[in-house]
């Protein structure tokens, strides 16, 4: 219908009639919709007029969150060129590899990794270009390319937490679908008596931007909807994020699991009014029931409304969340599939299971992506024919709600037994000696795999293998107790979304793989 944008230029030029209220807030600073389309406007003439980004071209994003990158990012997108969101924790090789693989024809990057990029590709800085380029052009009328709904718009890299980071193409009718679901879950919030209007609400952006949860699900859909992302900036901090949502009167709040962690440990939270905050969502790790559990008692906000949702970079969107209802009901499920969701539980022939039997994790969506940018194996491999995407997660549906129990490359085969490492970390995290763990798979000469547990222990009571091991055979069949055990007090290698990167464990353990 015609209240439809097609694509994301259409989008971004709506967005002025919001005027002066706020859409980027920072702890230093405001920009109003009417600014920032002002200012877009203003850079994405620079782009196209001085800078030649044809329709098409990648335009590369190198930056820690700030307002200069969702700046950058729409001014790319509405002149039909592809934002690509490069990990901002990424080396000088990871760089490298990633302009090697997308080719952009400008890089915008901050100071600290503009200094990480090869001579020969442009470089605009988030300090300086951005802000100057962004106040040449004053007046000017943003210009709109005219791109079809499958053209891609956005590419992001997925975590690299199983392997090389692959390239994830988004197309404007991928994201202006995702706008359109975000619009609907407002309306049905409404109509089911939350009190917020949507247009009131205020989300918390402390996720890096070149993640789904904080691109497509943050500043895009709010620039739509006319509601406020503040942002957090620089390294997470707990004691300046609650005082800008204190301060900001923020009311939703999407965080990794090791960011409620630190919540946690940071003690008593009670000088903090956090009374705004209406929502708080877990997303992209995986949480325990247990870790839940101390969540609710620790962070008053989460009691009544935490909320888990499971998605990954492919999907643009959740693919399930578990409400506080589900998580009340069916602990440790991940809900029901969210709207227009359609998800099947898939043996490895492809064949759909029924419910309670495990298999592949599989996707359709209006939100998937078109394929991986420039692999078309790994594409075919996991979008098939049918436009079925396999996540490679393994599940089950238990009564419409989704379990996760394990990615297929972290299952551990040990003899003729399947071995799931979060059912043993659920079991070892509730050891009052234990911060954190990791468990994996280590070759063994006739298992093929045996079971190694990597334990962090919190330095207060001292512990050692015996204790844990017993402690484990008490709560677990023979096969799922570990052989082996690291235990230490160095915290685990998680990487920019808080998973912890098994293969560098791994590594650790037993050598470089060739
Ligand atoms: P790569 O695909 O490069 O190995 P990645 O899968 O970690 O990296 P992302 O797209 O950021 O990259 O993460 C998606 C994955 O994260 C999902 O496939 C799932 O395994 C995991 N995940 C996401 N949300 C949750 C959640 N709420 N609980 C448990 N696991 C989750
Ligand atoms: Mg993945």
């Amino acid at each position: 219908h015609k209240n439809r944008a097609r694509s994301l230029g259409e989008v971004l030029a709506r967005s002025a009639r919001f005027g002066d209220r706020d859409y980027i807030v920072t702890a230093d600073g405001r920009l109003s919709f009417a600014e920032h389309a002002a200012q877009v406007a203003s850079l994405a003439t620079a782009f196209r007029d001085e800078y030649g980004v044809r329709p098409g071209d990648r335009v590369a994003i190198n930056a820690a969150n700030s307002p200069g990158w969702i700046l950058s990012f729409w001014a790319t997108v509405a002149i039909g060129a592809v934002a690509v969101g490069y990990n901002a924790w990424w080396s000088r090789r990871e760089v490298a590899y990633a302009i090697g693989h997308t080719e952009p024809v400008l890089i915008v990057a901050d100071a600290k990794r503009a200094a990480l990029v090869e001579d020969g590709v442009t470089v605009l800085t988030v300090e300086d270009d951005v802000p100057r380029l962004a106040r040449r052009h004053p007046g000017a009328v943003l210009p709109v390319a005219d791109v079809a709904d499958d053209d891609p718009a956005v590419i992001l890299y997925t975590s690299g937490t199983s392997g090389r980071p692959k390239g994830a193409v988004h197309s404007h009718r991928n994201l202006t679908s995702v706008i359109e679901y975000h619009r609907m879950n407002d309306a049905l919030a409404a109509a089911f008596g939350d009190p917020v209007d949507p247009a009131d609400r205020r989300y918390l952006l402390a996720l890096p931007l070149f993640h789904i949860a904080s691109l497509h699900n943050l500043a895009v859909p709010r620039l739509a909807t006319g509601s406020a992302v503040v942002m957090h900036q620089g390294a997470f901090d707990v004691d300046r994020v609650l005082r800008l949502i204190e301060k900001e009167r923020v009311t939703n709040w999407g965080a990794v699991p090791t960011m409620a962690h630190r919540l946690i440990e940071h003690g008593d939270l009670s000088k903090y009014d956090l009374s705004s905050l209406t929502a708080f969502a877990l997303a992209s790790a995986p949480s325990s029931p247990a870790f839940k559990e101390r969540l609710r008692a620790a962070f008053p906000p989460a009691k009544d409304a935490l909320v888990d949702s499971y998605g990954m970079t492919e999907t643009s969107t959740a693919v399930s969340a578990a409400t506080p209802a589900d998580l009340a009901e069916a602990p440790g499920t991940l809900g029901r599939p969210i709207l227009t969701v359609q998800v099947e539980i898939r043996d490895p022939l492809g064949e759909p299971l029924p419910e309670g039997e495990e298999g592949e994790i599989c996707v359709r969506s209006p939100f998937n992506m078109l394929g991986y940018w420039n692999d078309p194996a790994a594409t075919e491999q996991t979008i098939r024919a049918d436009r079925w995407l396999h996540t490679g997660d393994i599940g089950v549906m238990e009564q419409g709600r989704l379990r996760l129990t394990t990615r297929r490359s972290d299952l551990i085969l040990r003899g003729g037994e399947n071995v799931y490492p979060a059912e043993i970390e659920n079991v070892l995290v509730e050891h009052p000696a234990v911060l954190e763990c990791a468990v994996i798979g280590v070759p063994h000469p006739d298992l093929g795999q045996e079971v190694m547990a990597v334990v962090v222990t919190n330095g207060e009571a001292p512990v050692g293998e015996e204790e844990l091991r017993a402690y484990a055979a008490g709560e677990l069949a023979y096969f799922k107790v570990p052989s082996r055990w690291r235990i230490t007090t160095d915290r685990l290698p998680r990487n920019a979304t808080g998973k912890v990167i098994r293969r560098d464990i791994e590594t650790s353990v037993t050598g470089p793989s060739t």
